[in-house]
């Protein structure tokens, strides 16, 4: 940390210097009580606005308009990033905090409307909540989380198990069932899916509750320790990978995590430990060793609230409802009770099956749609569902937990349009990557879209090099409009020596920086082993123009999910380039994006020649999206400007750039990258 130097300080009375800290703290002070006032404004102008949120739903209750203006709220957001950028605060950091301040808002409007609603139903002065499992538990802890505001009046009660809890309920012994359907890392719950099904619960509510897992044990002990973990099942299935590490140890299963705490504590044998959450180690007084272990980090459990009656939710608020279909056993007979929902306009969120017991092969659906059972268009859909499927149920309509963050637009391109004609000879594609007739496609990568209609700003480094240095490019790229972070972490060199990359660990700071400035990330996979690696974490890959041939790489890239970034080799034709792009969509995965990178001709002037010919030619040939690097193709900065303009011009759908905090001292492909202030330049031109 750097002292603030504030005016030069004299050496004091006996000639001695003074230490900074000995020298200003009445400076210091001043300025900590002058933030610390600032801190009380932005509280007490935080409440005020929150006050007046409620005045405008009052009015928004007279007129009858939704809670939600996604339009006006982008306005506002826009104004606000103008308005910070011009006070030097970045766009990012100004999106962050109002993103939060809105979504406040909204929440706080929607309480209010369900209170109404709740006083005129006459809500019980007891509120008794029936979960599985024990004090501690998720579930427990959920529930807290969802009835918050019910406050002293609530009460609990656990039960053994989901049959239980619902049976309560249904038996007026408990007035909601908190009931946990799905899992990020380990998918459906299946028995409480399958209960769902019988039960006369209807569903007033969703939680979405994060789930943080900590490793919990008697003693301080090191891992290595360890002997025995107990928990439950899925617990277990979502910290697998953190499990193989430990050695020597002996995983068992149990009812429930919070009671495989007490189970240890109860054993007192350091060499045991459980996971469970943090709060139930508290509540047990035992240490948590490690936290935070499950595979992935955006680990969460969705709960849905069962009540013995349905409720009716205001149509103002943003709703979901939940059903349950088996469709009739005849060809395409699922897609047309699909096709009711596109029909109807209605957007479905989720969907799974489950087979139905005593019929195999015989499946039941269980399907989230957004709206309320009160719409009109819900009603027509389930109208017409119910006509053509062999079972129907609703679950029951309940406000949803998903609200969208309001985002400032994109710059969207229209873009070339696709020529009918037929593919051309020459440099015809194999059939899955032949336009043919399909429409251009398009991803989205966490809200970014990638294709068809839009224009996409990829940049980084060349390779990750340290923490410091991607967050820094993170900030950059953000700051000036870019929408993926790049970074390479397993390099291919084309050359032995010189820097081989940071591996998982800078893949790890990698993800860090992304998400501290909301960028999907982007990085490059050399060896088919590190596929899987990437894929867990990356949002995009990227195979290097030397490996388009590297047909083992492309197979383990089919067969992920993500979507993969194809740099064209220097020495391939866009025939041969298409046909790499054929072999991964044979594995399955469908989302390729073509990145034109640069050939070898026989000018030797500059790196590579950027072939721009092959942006519309393969627009032509392909529905695949088409980017260009034009950083890998010149090897020299001062070209990168002109061409990634020229790219843009000619219709591709996004160009990747290089930056570094200080080009010439970079590691890897340094004479290509721009500095921040280049970068900002062509950014400003690129989508500015
Ligand atoms: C890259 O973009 O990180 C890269 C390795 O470039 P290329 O494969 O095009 O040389
Ligand atoms: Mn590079």
């Amino acid at each position: 940390m750097e002292h603030p130097t504030g005016g030069g300080e004299s050496p004091s009375q006996d000639g001695t210097e003074r230490r900074p800290e000995e020298a200003k703290p009445a400076a210091i002070e001043k300025l900590r009580e002058r933030i610390n006032q600032i801190d009380a404004g932005i509280v007490s102008l935080l409440a005020e606005r929150r006050q007046l949120s409620i005045d405008v739903i009052r009015t928004k209750d007279v007129d009858r308009s939704p809670i939600r203006d996604q339009g006006r709220e982008e306005q506002i957001l826009l104004r606000l990033i103008q308005l910070g950028r011009e006070l030097g605060l970045d766009a990012h950091f100004v999106t962050r905090v109002f993103q939060e301040i809105i979504d406040n808002s909204i929440r706080l409007q929607q309480e209010y409307l369900l209170k109404l609603a709740s006083q005129s139903g006459g809500e019980p002065e007891i509120i008794r909540v029936a979960f599985q499992g024990i004090e501690g538990a998720y579930s427990h802890l959920a529930a807290k989380k969802y009835f918050a505001a019910a406050g002293e009046r609530l009460r609990f009660l656990g039960l053994p198990t989901f049959r239980e809890v619902i049976r309560a309920v249904e038996d007026g012994l408990a007035d909601y069932a908190m009931l946990p359907v799905e899992n990020t890392t380990s998918g459906p719950i299946n028995d409480v899916n399958d209960l769902l099904l019988n039960t006369k619960l209807f569903i007033v509510g969703e939680e979405k509750f994060r789930v943080t897992h900590c490793l919990v044990s008697t003693a301080d002990v090191p891992l290595t320790a360890l002997r025995r973990v107990l928990s439950h099942p899925q617990a277990v299935a979502q910290c697998s990978e953190f499990l193989a590490t430990l050695p020597d140890c002996k995983v068992e299963y149990f009812t429930d995590t919070a009671m495989s705490v007490s189970r240890i504590k109860e054993e007192g044998d350091p060499s045991q430990a459980a996971i469970a959450s943090e709060e139930a180690a508290r509540m047990f007084g035992l240490k948590v060793l490690c936290r935070d272990i499950a595979n992935q980090k955006e680990n969460f459990t969705r709960f849905l609230i069962g009540a013995p009656k349905p409720r009716a939710v205001d149509a103002r608020i943003p709703s979901k409802t939940s059903i349950v279909l088996a469709t009739a056993d005849v060809p395409g007979a699922l897609a047309e009770s699909l096709l009711v929902f596109d029909r109807n306009g209605i957007n479905m969120t989720m969907i799974h099956s489950r087979p139905i017991l005593g019929n195999p092969w015989e499946y039941m659906f269980y399907i989230d749609i957004e709206g309320n059972i009160a719409d009109e268009r819900v009603k027509t859909a389930l109208d017409e569902l119910s006509r053509s499927s062999r079972f129907l149920k609703v679950l029951g309509s309940y406000p949803s937990q998903d609200l969208p963050p309001t985002v400032p637009k994109p710059q969207a391109l229209g873009g070339a349009k696709p020529a009918g004609a037929a593919a051309a000879a020459r440099g015809e594609p194999s059939p899955r990557a032949q336009r043919g007739e399909k429409r251009s496609a398009s991803f989205e990568v966490k809200g970014v879209r990638i294709g068809a209609g839009a224009f996409v700003l990829i940049a980084g480094p060349s390779a990750v090099e340290s923490y410091e240095q991607i967050l820094e490019c993170a900030r950059q790229v953000k700051e000036h409009g870019g929408q993926v972070l790049r970074g390479n972490c397993f390099k291919t060199r084309s050359s032995p020596d010189g820097f081989q990359g940071l591996g998982a660990q800078g893949l790890d700071y990698l993800c860090e920086a992304g998400r501290a400035h909301g960028l999907p990330v982007l990085t490059e996979v050399a060896h088919p082993e590190d596929v899987d690696k990437a894929a867990r974490k990356a949002d995009l890959l990227l195979i290097g123009a030397r490996n388009l041939q590297n047909y083992p790489l492309l197979g383990e890239v089919g067969r992920v999910h993500r979507p993969v970034v194809l740099k064209r080799g220097p020495m391939a034709t866009i025939e041969e380039w298409l046909r790499a792009a054929e072999f991964i969509l044979a594995q399955g995965n469908q989302q390729v994006i073509l990145c034109e990178r640069g050939i070898r001709t026989f000018e030797t002037a500059y790196r590579n020649s950027l072939d721009l010919n092959a942006v519309p030619v393969l627009k032509r040939l392909t529905h695949l999206p088409v980017i260009v690097d034009p950083s890998n193709a010149a090897g020299d900065r001062e070209l990168v400007p002109p061409l990634a303009i020229a790219a843009r011009a000619i219709g591709a759908h996004g160009v990747m750039v290089e930056i570094h905090p200080d080009p010439d001292r970079a590691l890897c492909d340094g004479p290509q990258a721009l500095g921040f202030a280049d970068f900002a330049a062509l950014a400003a031109q690129l989508v500015g």
